[in-house]
């Protein structure tokens, strides 16, 4: 890559996140789910490099299978960076080169980081200097999961998710994240959520969701004992149904010492919390030697941010 080149490509690393807490309210009348969320960014990254062009396009690889991934105006992080332009009456255009790390359609916003590195990228690259909050506005826009993962750290989501505020976590807390072979697709979920609620034993939230305060105070005091105890996905429940198999690894992350394992978002990639890195590296060799890929990530983690080519 030619000097010149270089000082034109803006490069932007994006986490993917973990629902810690996730409640998932009734339908509201856009067709949402009224959802409170516990979100923590981990240290799966996407990478992602925007350079001039007279198009929009874009290419993708990575460490995942990419093959679900629409290289054309219907990947988000195209979508996010056509939005941009329009907000900023800009008429040129970018070429977006991404590498994947996030599994795809795994509950984890691999295609929101996607879309946040995006903006954050182009705002750069084209020297928007929008400012995190019209940033957010745009990244709202998108999509859910969206400004969280411009946002980074911890915090939490109601609405859609997308109100978010920042909430305090001390020190760090390790996962062993366990991605499955196919994705499943967000809408089916909460659709196959919504079935299951008609049955009497699976009951609805009854009231405005919230997350529960016991989860906000484990995460300030840095104690992964006590946010294992308190720890729930409401959309589990539908991605175990549509995925049975995904018991058994459960039992096996919960059986080798995790102290908690949960269904990651709307699924199917599992997240077993571990009390210490030393216990999280015991886990992802017994989950590995069992068949499983097994990734030891960590959070709290910076949301999208320039990386100095
Ligand atoms: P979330 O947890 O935010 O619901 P997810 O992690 O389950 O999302 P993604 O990997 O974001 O799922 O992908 C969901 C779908 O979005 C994919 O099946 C794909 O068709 C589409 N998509 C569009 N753009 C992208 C992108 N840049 N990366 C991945 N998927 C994308």
């Amino acid at each position: 890559m030619s000097q010149a080149l270089a000082a034109e490509t803006v490069r932007v690393r994006a986490p993917g996140k973990l629902n810690l807490f996730f409640e998932v309210g009734g339908v509201q009348q856009d067709g949402y789910h009224d959802v409170a969320s516990a979100y923590q960014a981990v240290s799966l990254y996407e990478d992602l490099w925007a350079t001039p062009s007279d198009e929009f396009t874009v290419t993708i690889s990575g460490t995942v299978d990419v093959s679900g991934v629409p290289a054309d105006d219907r990947n988000l992080a195209v979508r996010a960076a056509r939005l941009l332009a329009q907000r900023m009456g800009y008429d040129g255009a970018v070429h977006l080169d991404i590498v994947k790390h996030v599994p795809v359609a795994g509950g984890m916003g691999g295609g929101s980081a996607d879309a946040a590195a995006a903006l954050v990228a182009c705002d750069v690259l084209w020297g928007a200097e929008l400012g995190t909050v019209e940033l957010h506005k745009l990244a709202a826009r998108l999509g859910a999961d969206v400004p969280f993962s411009l946002m980074g750290g911890t915090a939490v989501g109601t609405g859609r998710g997308d109100q978010l505020s920042p909430a305090l976590a001390k020190g760090r807390f390790d996962w062993v994240v366990v991605p499955s072979d196919a994705g499943l697709s967000t809408p089916e979920v909460y659709a196959h959520l919504d079935a299951l609620r008609s049955r009497p034993d699976i009951a609805a939230v009854p009231r405005r969701p919230d997350v529960d305060p016991a989860v906000l105070h484990a995460l300030r005091a840095g104690d992964p004992v006590a946010l294992a105890e308190h720890t729930r996905n409401d959309l589990q429940v539908a991605a175990l149904s549509l995925r049975p198999e995904l018991r058994d690894v459960l039992e096996l992350g919960e059986g080798a010492g995790a102290l908690a394992g949960m269904v990651s978002g709307s699924g199917p990639t599992l997240a077993f919390l571990a009390a210490d890195p030393e216990s999280a590296l015991e886990l992802q060799i017994t989950l590995s030697a069992a068949g499983y890929e097994a990734l030891h990530v960590h959070g709290p983690v910076a949301g999208a941010r320039v990386i100095p080519t």
